[in-house]
């Protein structure tokens, strides 16, 4: 490290500023929103850049160079004279009177130097890039600020009020980094970030009440259900990439990829739980004990899933179980199958043209009938999205034609939606099955019926003289944004 990172008290000190353009101001703003007293020397003043600090109460304005005498009581000083001899006549005062000293664009001339700041007070983060690019270190900065909402000041702030209780009241530091962990990312920062803080006072109370029972009892797992999307990680959420970095174990099926599994905290342990239609590798009722049984030992269980865990993903039932046994749980929502797949194969599921509504439903009966209400189904206007109904796509499309829906409807089926490889079949309810046939589709696969299938012409971007016709050269390309 060429630098220490430390956070300097300035309030009610002397921070010395020698200079009148606009990094000067921008030195004596920063001093004064620390809470400094401001000593800015400069012969004038850009008047735009100080317009709104000249009548600050802590900002003293002297028409001079600074003296020695002036960095008596000073803390800090920064020169931006843009003056090489001033700067260097400066950054030598300071330094014969023992003050830091910082000179614009002159690392050489520096006792220190100024980061990149997102400021979420009092929450800050502060970025170098040591003097090397502080290019670099601005780009870094920006990312930081779209990731770190404004309202997290207000949660620092928050927490920052409950901490001597918590300390108080929670004497095992593992039970107090939980405690945080635990709250900051639930439903306490939700209230918080919704300006709701008594809702947020309510729920600290009752969280620290059961983490100090806990404490006396022994610890206490919890179970995070996370959707993982259709298969690309990048459609991933924030807070499913967080809760997959602090698990503990992680059961998850065949949907979810290497790509996300990579992407679980490298510690975790991981139990695969397989669910191929024909291959229930643990039953549900199994993996709903296993979960229960994992978090009373103790242990932050992820329980990966594909697309949203409330969409035909029996993620109901799972909680159901861990509501009966009282233990803590989180849902967090997935980009279900039918949104990635027709988001990634530009095939938008409604349209003013075309279709004012999309029912999701499933062709997976008991024992592969399929069992569905056809009057709601076949519908003009309508979109249908079939989940689990490749091995099925024959009977499903003879029964959409003898409940009387005209054969000519266009149909596509998104095999690996997605994901690399993703590959789409067009056709109608006549010979997609057939199509799909030939093509050799081994899923897993969406079926979306409906008219908005002939926008994907329109739409799509297709590599002229593709060698597979129904190979999807550039999936994850023109629809996502990523080109
Ligand atoms: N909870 C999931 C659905 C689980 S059911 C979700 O919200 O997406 C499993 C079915 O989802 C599969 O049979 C298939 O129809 C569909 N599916 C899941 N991932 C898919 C993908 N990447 N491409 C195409 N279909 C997919």
């Amino acid at each position: 490290m060429d630098y220490l990172p430390i956070f300097r008290d300035v309030r009610d000190r002397t921070v010395i500023v020698a200079g009148g353009g606009t990094v000067a101001a921008r030195r004596c703003e920063i001093a004064l929103r620390a809470g400094a007293r401001v000593k800015l020397f400069a012969a004038s003043v850009a008047e735009d850049d100080f317009a709104g600090l000249r009548d600050h109460p802590r900002l003293e304005h002297f028409p001079r160079c600074p003296q020695p005498a002036d960095f008596e009581d000073a803390v800090l000083a920064f020169s931006a004279c843009r003056n090489e001899e001033d700067d260097r006549r400066i950054a030598e005062m300071a330094r014969a009177a023992k003050v830091p000293v910082n000179v614009a664009d002159r690392p050489e001339l520096c006792d220190f130097i100024m980061p990149s700041i997102v400021d979420r007070t009092p929450l800050i983060v502060a970025v170098s890039s040591s003097g090397a690019s502080p290019i670099l270190a601005r780009m870094i900065r920006a990312r930081l600020e779209t990731m770190l909402p404004a309202a997290y000041g207000r949660l620092a702030r928050f927490a920052g009020e409950f901490r001597e209780r918590v300390m108080a009241r929670l004497k095992n530091p593992e039970n107090r980094r939980r405690f945080w962990e635990r709250t900051l990312e639930g439903p306490m920062a939700s209230h918080v970030f919704a300006g709701d803080e008594t809702a947020a006072e309510e729920l600290m109370e009752r969280e620290l009440a059961l983490a100090e029972a806990e404490e006396k009892s022994g610890v206490r797992g919890e179970v995070y259900l996370v959707g993982a999307g259709p298969g690309d990680p990048d459609l991933l959420t924030f807070k499913a990439l967080r809760l997959m970095q602090k698990a503990d174990v992680v059961l998850y099926d065949r949907l979810i990829g290497d790509g996300i599994l990579n992407l679980v905290r490298r510690e975790a342990e991981r139990i695969y739980v397989g669910k191929r239609p024909d291959d229930h590798a643990l039953p549900q009722e199994q993996i709903s004990d296993l979960l229960v049984r994992l978090a009373r030992e103790g242990k932050r269980v992820l329980r990966l899933k594909g697309g949203d865990p409330f969409i035909f993903g029996r993620g109901g039932e799972e909680i159901e179980k861990l509501a009966e046994n009282h233990i803590p749980f989180q849902v967090v929502p997935g980009i279900t199958a039918a949104s990635g797949c027709a988001a990634y194969a530009g095939i938008p599921l409604t349209h003013r043209d075309h279709a004012q509504s999309c029912l999701f439903v499933t062709a997976h009966g008991r024992n592969g009938i399929v069992e569905l209400d056809w009057e709601r189904i076949i519908r003009p206007n309508q979109t249908v999205a079939v989940y689990m109904g490749l091995r099925l796509l024959p009977e499903l499309t003879a029964a959409f034609i003898a409940h009387g829906a005209d054969p000519d409807l266009p149909c596509a089926v998104v095999e690996k939606g997605t994901r690399p490889g993703q590959r789409v079949v067009i056709g109608t309810l006549r010979n997609i099955a057939e199509k799909v046939k030939a093509a050799k589709l081994t899923g897993p696969a969406m079926i979306i019926i409906g008219t908005v299938v002939t926008l994907r012409e329109k739409l799509a971007w297709f590599e002229p003289g593709s060698e597979d016709a129904n190979a999807d050269p550039l999936p994850q390309g023109r629809f996502t944004g990523t080109l």
